[in-house]
């Protein structure tokens, strides 16, 4: 089968990233016999410099005919002076709203062999971090209505967070499917003691879990979801949460892994791909590192990883998925690191050696 991949490279340390993530797909199709097509598109800061504008609609109409796309990260300090919607993060934006992807998935795991990498106390990390955040993607506060207005009290500015039933209600659906892979249990974040939309998403929630018998749903407002995630993250299976709350919370637990270096990401829309079951745009959680770009010291694991969740997700290719992970884990376990995961009597490798090494163990898995 062949599959048309979308790669969007970016800026900063993106292209080193996703050229390793590449790498990997590419081994993992001769090793299980699948072929990947690549179309190589701007964004960002390298779309400012070659076409004026952040996401140029050839990017857009290409990432639409692919069969899922494939993103390092976007900006850095050159186009910071730049004014708002002509910025490299507006492609991001961009992308999500033109693509419809409402749902956005978050892994945080914690490896066993990087433990000594966590912040948090050693017995907490000892029981074990496993969790995944879905954040709803293109709704709420960030896409809302906003505006600025002279006050007696001088200028004053707003958002607005604003979330409808069908919008709540998909997201809940993402999320209980998700627990049904995993461990069936679900956290609900939101605000309810104080937003008006929160009680609205709390209510959505709790009718879409009656359609999801086996799943355990209990809810946590956001201010102490925050303290648990340090406190007791073995709580956390599957945590659904608003587009505000789950950027936060989702970087917050990310630094509890180790590194956001580590950690992969899809952007899902609900519709099938025309080469799996549902089209995706996968992507490190991690930016554009514009202090390591071009020192061949980045992590590319976060972007081999969401290339994992692109087999899983858009293209239902568990087996490679899996060999994929496995190859991670192996090269992690047998003491290799990258800079940002570096600890004491481990063996120190830049990004390119990094993915080699996931590309030599993904062989030895499968043969
Ligand atoms: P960042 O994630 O780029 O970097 C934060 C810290 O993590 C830095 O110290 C960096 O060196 C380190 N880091 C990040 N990725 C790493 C990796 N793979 N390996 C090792 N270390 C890694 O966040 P930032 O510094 O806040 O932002 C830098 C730029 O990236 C900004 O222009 C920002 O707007 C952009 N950004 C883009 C995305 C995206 O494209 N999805 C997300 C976040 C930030």
């Amino acid at each position: 089968m062949t599959y048309n991949i979308a790669v969007i490279p970016g800026d900063g340390i993106g292209p080193e990233v996703t050229a390793e993530a590449v790498r990997v797909l590419n081994r993992a199709g001769e090793i299980f016999g699948h072929e990947f097509k690549y179309t190589e598109l701007f964004a960002g800061g390298s779309a400012i410099d070659k076409f004026g504008e952040p996401l140029p609609q050839r990017t857009i109409d290409a990432c639409r005919q692919s069969d899922s796309v494939l993103l390092g990260a976007v900006g850095g300090w050159q186009w910071d002076t730049l004014p708002g919607d002509k910025r490299p993060e507006r492609a991001l934006l961009g992308l999500r709203a033109e693509l419809g992807l409402y749902a956005n998935l978050r892994p945080a795991r914690l490896h066993p062999a990087l433990t000594d990498a966590c912040p948090l106390r050693p017995d907490v990390a000892a029981r074990g971090i496993d969790m995944i955040v879905v954040r709803e993607l293109t709704g709420g506060i960030y896409f809302g209505e906003r505006g600025r207005v002279q006050t007696d009290m001088g200028e004053a500015a707003w958002d607005t967070e604003r979330y409808s039933y069908e919008e709540v209600r998909r997201i809940a659906v993402c999320a209980f499917k998700t627990a049904e892979r995993r461990g069936r249990r679900v956290t609900n974040v939101d605000k309810a003691n104080v937003l008006e939309s929160s009680r609205l998403w709390r209510e959505v929630v709790q009718e879409t879990a009656a359609g999801f018998p086996g799943i355990a749903l209990d809810h946590m407002y956001v201010d102490n979801a925050s303290m648990q995630l340090i406190r007791d993250p073995g709580h956390f299976d599957v945590i659904v949460t608003t587009n505000m709350f789950g950027d936060i919370l989702s970087d917050e637990a990310s630094q509890i892994t180790g590194s956001i270096g580590m950690l992969p990401s899809a952007s899902l829309n609900g519709r099938s791909s025309p080469g799996g079951p549902e089209f995706g745009m996968y992507e490190p959680v991690h930016g554009s590192a514009p202090d390591l770009a071009g020192k061949d010291t980045a992590n590319p694991i976060a972007s081999v990883l969401s290339a994992a969740m692109m087999l899983r997700h858009s293209f239902a290719l568990e087996e490679p998925a899996a060999a994929v992970e496995g190859a991670v884990t192996a090269v992690l376990d047998a003491g290799y690191r990258t800079s940002d995961i570096m600890s004491h009597n481990k063996i120190r490798v830049g990004t390119k050696k990094m993915g080699t090494l996931i590309i030599e163990n993904l062989g030895m898995t499968k043969l």
